[in-house]
C-alpha cells in the first residue's frame, strides 16, 4: 500500500503559473518596458482620445479563455486592441475632471510593488515600514503633527469615507459600532454646494443618509457662505439636530476655490464639531510656499484627504488620509479575530498593521511609487509642477479674456479655468449647445480632452491643469481650435 502512493506521488507533475522558459518571459518582460517607454517618450504626438472601433470592442470581449494561450499572441492582442485607444489623461492636452499624468519611474515602481507583491495589511516587512514612511512624509506635506495617524487608500473618495467614519464615531456620543445609526436625534454634516459628490456618498454608506449633509450656499467666489453655515447649524440645533461636522473645500472640483478653513477651524472649535477638508487635488499647494497660504488653517483640521495620483502625478490608485488623533482611527476600525493576531516575533509582529485603520484587509503596494517618485524627484520639484500649472492656468484666464470670442465664467484662483465660446446675439441654450458640441468635437477631432461644468446655468469648457507635460504652447492651440470649432458651429 504504502509502496503504491509511493509510486503515484512520483508520477505527480505539480503544476505552477511561473513560465517553463525564463529566458523567453525575460526577453517578453524587456520588449514590454522598451515599448512602454517608447509610448510615453511620444505621447505627444499621438491623437489624444480616438472612438473604439466595434471590432476592437469585440476583439476585447472575448469568450472565457479556458485553454492557454501564448503570452506573446496575449500581449500582442493588448497592443492591438488596447494600447490604442487609451484615455488620454498621460497626454499634455488632457485637462479633463481632476486627473493625473503619471511618470515612467512610476511606472517601473508599480512594475516592481507587483513583482514583490507584499499584502500591505500588516506585519513587519519592508515595504510596510515604505508606506510608514510614504504616511510620514504626507503628514510633512500637509503641515500635520508627526503623532497623527494615515493611510495610503485607493483615492480621494476612500480617503474622505475613512475620515468621515471616524468623524461619525467620535461625535455620536454612543458606541455606534456596536448600535450601529439608531440615535434620536439626526447627526448633522455641512458642506459648501460645491462639495464633491464622494462626500455625500460617504455620508449616505455610513448610514446617515443624504439627508443628514446641509449643503450651504457659496459666495460669488465658490467659497462656502460662513454666515449661513453659521445661521444653518443654529437652526440645526434648535430643531434637536445633532450638528458633527464640517466638511472644507481645499480645490472645489468645479472652480478650485478654497473656502475659508481658518473659519471652518473656528467654528468647530466653538461649535465642537469635527472638521475635516476635502482637498483631493487642492490640499497639494500646501508644498508649494507660494500658494500655501490658500490651505491656512487646513492645520487645523481633525481630518484630511488628498490624493497623490492628481497634482501629485503618481499613477492610479493612491490618496491619503490624515487622522489628527491615531486612537480615535484605530477605534474606529480595528476589529483583530484570532486567525490575524499580531505576534511579538516573527512576520506578524510590529506595529504596522494597515488594516486596523480603514475597511481593506488585504492591500496593494501603492506606496512603492509614491516613496521613490518623491526620491526621484525631491519634493521641491512636484511644487514647481504645481506652480507651473497655477501660472499656466492664469495665462489661459488673461488669453480667455483678451479674446472677444471667448467669456469667462468664473474667477481663477487656482489651476481651473472655466469659460465658453461666445458670440453675441446668441441664446444662452444655444450657446449651451455650441460649447458642449466644442468639447465633444475637441475629443472625437483627438486634440484635446477638457471637460464640461455647468456654471449658473452657463456650459462651461472646464480645463483643469494638473498634468506635467502641459505647456503653454498646448493652451494655445486648445483656444485655436475651440474658437474655430465655435465659428464652424454658428456657420
Ligand atoms: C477627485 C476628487 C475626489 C475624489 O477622489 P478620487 O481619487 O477620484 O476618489 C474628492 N474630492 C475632490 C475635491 C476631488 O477633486
Amino acid at each position: 500500500m504504502e509502496k503504491e502512493l509511493e509510486a503515484t506521488l512520483q508520477h505527480v507533475k505539480e503544476q505552477t503559473l511561473d513560465p517553463e522558459d525564463w529566458d523567453a518571459m525575460r526577453k517578453l518582460g524587456h520588449q514590454m518596458v522598451d515599448d512602454m517607454l517608447q509610448y510615453l517618450e511620444h505621447v505627444s504626438e499621438r491623437p489624444i482620445w480616438k472612438p473604439l472601433p466595434e471590432k476592437t470592442k469585440a476583439n476585447i470581449h472575448q469568450a472565457l479563455p479556458l485553454e492557454p494561450q501564448e503570452i506573446e499572441d496575449v500581449y500582442q492582442d493588448f497592443k492591438e486592441n488596447v494600447l490604442p485607444y487609451p484615455m488620454g489623461n498621460i497626454h499634455p492636452r488632457f485637462w479633463g475632471w481632476v486627473m493625473g499624468a503619471g511618470t515612467p519611474a512610476a511606472m517601473l515602481a508599480d512594475l516592481l510593488a507587483s513583482g514583490m507583491n507584499p499584502n500591505m495589511g500588516g506585519g513587519e516587512h519592508a515595504p510596510n515600514h515604505v508606506e510608514a514612511t510614504v504616511i510620514d512624509w504626507c503628514k510633512e506635506m500637509m503641515g500635520y503633527p508627526k503623532s497623527a495617524s494615515g493611510l495610503l487608500v485607493s483615492g480621494g473618495s476612500m480617503a474622505n469615507f475613512v475620515a468621515l467614519t471616524v468623524a461619525r464615531n467620535v461625535k455620536a456620543g454612543y458606541n455606534i459600532r456596536e448600535e450601529g445609526v439608531h440615535t434620536t436625534s439626526r447627526l448633522m454634516a455641512y458642506a459648501s454646494s460645491e462639495t464633491h459628490s464622494s462626500v455625500q456618498r460617504s455620508i449616505e454608506v455610513l448610514g446617515l443618509g443624504n439627508k443628514s449633509l446641509r449643503k450651504i450656499p457659496v459666495t460669488p467666489n465658490f467659497e462656502i457662505d460662513i454666515e449661513q453655515l453659521a445661521l444653518a447649524i443654529e437652526e440645526d440645533r434648535a430643531n434637536g439636530l445633532q450638528p458633527f461636522c464640517i466638511i472644507g473645500n481645499a480645490g472645489a472640483t468645479n472652480t478650485g476655490a478654497f473656502d475659508d478653513l481658518n473659519a471652518l477651524a473656528q467654528i468647530c472649535k466653538e461649535e465642537g464639531l469635527w472638521f475635516h477638508v476635502d482637498g483631493a487635488f487642492g490640499a497639494t499647494v500646501a508644498i508649494e510656499p507660494s500658494l500655501a497660504h490658500l490651505v491656512s488653517g487646513m492645520e487645523h483640521a481633525d481630518s484630511i484627504a488628498f490624493d497623490l495620483h492628481k497634482w501629485m502625478q503618481m499613477p492610479f490608485e493612491v490618496g491619503c488620509t490624515l487622522i489628527r488623533n491615531k486612537e480615535q482611527h484605530y477605534k474606529a476600525f480595528t476589529l483583530t479575530p484570532d486567525y490575524l493576531k499580531h505576534g511579538d516575533r516573527g512576520l506578524a509582529a510590529g506595529e504596522l498593521w494597515f488594516s486596523d485603520y480603514g475597511l481593506q484587509l488585504s492591500r496593494g503596494f501603492r506606496a512603492l511609487k509614491v516613496w521613490m517618485s518623491l526620491k526621484e524627484h525631491g519634493l521641491k520639484k512636484f511644487a514647481a509642477i504645481v506652480r507651473q500649472n497655477v501660472d499656466q492656468a492664469l495665462y489661459l484666464k488673461d488669453v480667455v479674456e483678451a479674446s472677444p470670442e471667448l467669456e469667462l465664467l468664473a474667477p481663477v484662483p487656482l489651476n481651473i479655468v472655466c469659460f465658453r465660446y461666445y458670440t453675441a446675439g446668441c441664446s444662452n441654450e444655444k450657446l449651451n449647445a455650441i460649447n458642449e458640441e466644442i468639447i465633444i468635437q475637441l475629443h472625437e477631432r483627438g486634440i484635446a480632452v477638457p471637460t464640461g461644468t455647468t456654471i449658473s446655468d452657463r456650459y462651461a469648457i472646464r480645463i483643469c491643469i494638473t498634468n506635467h507635460r502641459t505647456k503653454r504652447e498646448d493652451l494655445d492651440l486648445v483656444v485655436e481650435e475651440i474658437i474655430k470649432i465655435g465659428r464652424e458651429l454658428i456657420a
